[in-house]
């Protein structure tokens, strides 16, 4: 095989070339409603054509009066003339020593400034009085005070959340434009390999990769396809493989790409289509394979069980994310290590770990200590990777570190 692409490469450089071939193949737009909107990529910048609040109007139940009326009226009594609801003005024009019973969120009605509040007052025969100081233009929510015509809601690249969406419904959009989705299928590969509720052959073992890659990208809001099992046969394979590449924007492998007799998937790529990179130095997951067939990206991560688990989250995730132009970065939480760890090799390493947060809000891990790539028990009892930056040595406890946690956590 020749090797003119990049090859056991530092992770920051998978990250870079990650990126770098995610924007050339930046996935397409499509207008969603808001209501199925949550977590999709924002691809346009939303310029507000109302304001926020749309007018001028009450933040508290109470009364509407002329705050120059209130030294002579407070004590005395306004004159109730009428009620307004939030909803259509009924057309009240005030006049000295009147006033407007009035509910959270109506239009202030004209010629008011001020609202008194219920709180504090006493009414009686369609009078009412207060009895705590009352000050000019207090309690009113004024127009355009959160959201001016013109400003910047909201820009692509963003993440849309529930709040975040909710503004866009305050300011009357009904859908917006998103990236669109990628379109992921599925590919797990082994003769060993047996479909979970099927007895077990001598040599077999249960595949348990199909279903964490799909719940792992269920997690990030797909729907991804999933294969029947590939034999490690490379005709089948090459089948398989570019039927795949016709119909979807990624495919994820996995097995099959180290440098063993039965690892055909490099040999797949740099026949049909092109190796972005082949190995990086991080572990687990060192023998990661980025590559495209026509338009479609695949990415070969290894057998193991665990770096499936720390090659998806650190490094799928990303191409994921980079395909729908989401410019907002994957929360990377510091922890405090609570015991020391003695890293015996040169290379970044995705340790698990179990990450807590205490009754203080102060964040801590703690490293499992199996730390095998076949090890999915430990894995599956943490909740994180710790990050342990490349380079030999102690790392005492105490050190804060940098995790991902498997979930989200902010985003
Ligand atoms: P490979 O990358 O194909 O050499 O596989 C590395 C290790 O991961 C081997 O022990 C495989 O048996 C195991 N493995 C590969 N695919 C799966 C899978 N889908 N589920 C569970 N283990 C797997
Ligand atoms: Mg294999």
């Amino acid at each position: 095989m020749n090797s003119t692409y990049p090859q056991r490469i530092s992770f920051s450089d998978a990250q870079t070339i990650i990126d770098d071939v995610a924007a050339a193949n930046r996935l397409g737009v499509e207008r969603v409603p808001l209501a199925r909107s949550l977590n999709r990529v924002l691809a346009e910048d939303i310029i507000a054509t109302v304001t926020l609040p749309n007018f001028d109007n009450a933040a508290m139940d109470g009364y509407a009066l002329r705050a120059e009326d209130l030294n002579e009226y407070a004590k005395t009594g306004f004159e109730i003339i009428g009620e307004q609801f939030a909803g259509p003005p009924k057309g009240f024009v005030i006049e000295k020593g009147q006033c407007v019973r009035i509910t959270t969120g109506a239009m202030l009605p004209e010629g008011t400034d001020t609202i008194a509040i219920k709180e504090d007052s006493s009414e009686e025969q369609g009078s009412v009085k207060f009895h705590a100081p009352v000050k000019f233009g207090s309690n009113i929510r004024r127009a355009g005070e959160d959201v001016a015509i013109d400003d910047n809601i909201a820009k692509a690249g963003q993440v849309l959340k529930a709040a975040r969406i909710s503004l866009l419904a305050a300011v009357g959009l009904h859908d917006v434009a998103c990236a669109t989705r990628p379109t992921v299928a599925i590919f797990t590969s082994g003769d060993e390999l047996q479909a979970p509720g099927q007895p077990l052959q001598a040599g077999q073992i249960y595949d348990s990769n199909r279903v964490l890659l799909q719940n792992l990208l269920i997690a990030e809001g797909l729907e991804p396809v999933a294969w029947p099992v590939l034999p490690d046969d490379p005709a089948r394979i090459e089948t398989a493989l570019r039927d795949a590449a016709f119909s979807f924007d990624v495919v994820i492998t996995c097995g099959g790409v180290s440098a063993g007799e039965k690892d055909y998937l490099p040999a797949f790529l740099e026949q049909h289509g092109q190796i972005h990179f082949w190995k990086v130095r991080m572990k687990p997951g060192m023998p990661l394979l980025f590559g495209q067939v026509g338009k479609t990206l695949f990415l070969g991560l290894p057998g193991n069980p665990v770096s499936v688990l720390a090659t998806f989250l650190s490094l799928g995730r990303r191409l994921l994310d980079g395909l729908q132009g989401r410019a907002e970065p994957r929360s990377l939480l510091r922890a405090q290590l609570s015991q020391s760890i003695t890293k015996q090799h040169a290379r970044l390493e995705f340790m698990r770990g179990d990450l807590h947060i205490d009754n203080q809000g102060m964040i801590s891990v703690t490293p499992n200590a199996a730390t095998g790539s076949h090890r999915l028990r430990a894995a599956a009892e943490s909740n994180a990777l710790i990050m342990l930056p490349e380079g030999e040595g102690n790392i005492a406890a105490g050190a804060m570190m940098r995790v991902l946690p498997y979930g989200r956590w902010l985003s």
